[in-house]
């Protein structure tokens, strides 16, 4: 099935100027970019964006690290997108991800580790919506 997931490049990884390599492997893997931007999040912007996690211990030092600096958010299409994504990106845990995944050559530790991918179809939906408006994607 044809699907869409949102991708983050998070702030470690942009300062890692790994940015191009992240976006060459999605594509290598057949997942097409239908739409990208660079913003940086308020820390009040990460909150809303990681709601779901607001009880968790760590989401006060994770919006303040998602809103540590500029991320690239894209919209990543092909078929099963999301469970392909969220196998390129490798486990949470980048000493826990499979050899040659984004998180295991790029991530720093659990909480700095480079990149996001939606985990379902409809927190994609919802994720693609709280950064794309019908405007700024070109799906095909
Ligand atoms: P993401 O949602 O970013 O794609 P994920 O689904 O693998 O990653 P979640 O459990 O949804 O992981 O956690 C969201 C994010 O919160 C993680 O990517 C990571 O940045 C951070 N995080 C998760 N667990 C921890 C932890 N134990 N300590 C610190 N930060 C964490
Ligand atoms: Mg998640």
């Amino acid at each position: 099935m044809i699907e869409q997931t949102l991708s983050i490049v998070k702030p470690d990884a942009v300062r890692k100027h790994v940015i191009g390599e992240i976006l060459r492997r999605f594509e290598a893997n057949g997942l097409r970019i239908t739409a990208a931007k660079m913003l940086h999040l308020s820390p009040e912007a990460a909150a809303r964006f990681y709601v779901v996690h607001k009880d968790k211990g760590f989401f006060g030092s994770l919006t303040k690290f998602m809103s540590s600096g500029p991320i690239l958010v894209s919209v990543l299409e092909g078929e099963n997108a999301i469970a392909k994504n969220r196998e390129i990106m490798g486990a949470t845990d980048p000493a826990k991800a499979a050899a040659g995944t984004i998180r295991r050559d790029f991530g720093t530790d659990v909480e700095q580790n480079a990149v996001h991918g939606s985990d379902a179809p409809d927190t994609a939906r919802w994720e693609i919506s709280f950064f794309f408006g019908q405007l700024e994607t070109h799906p095909g």
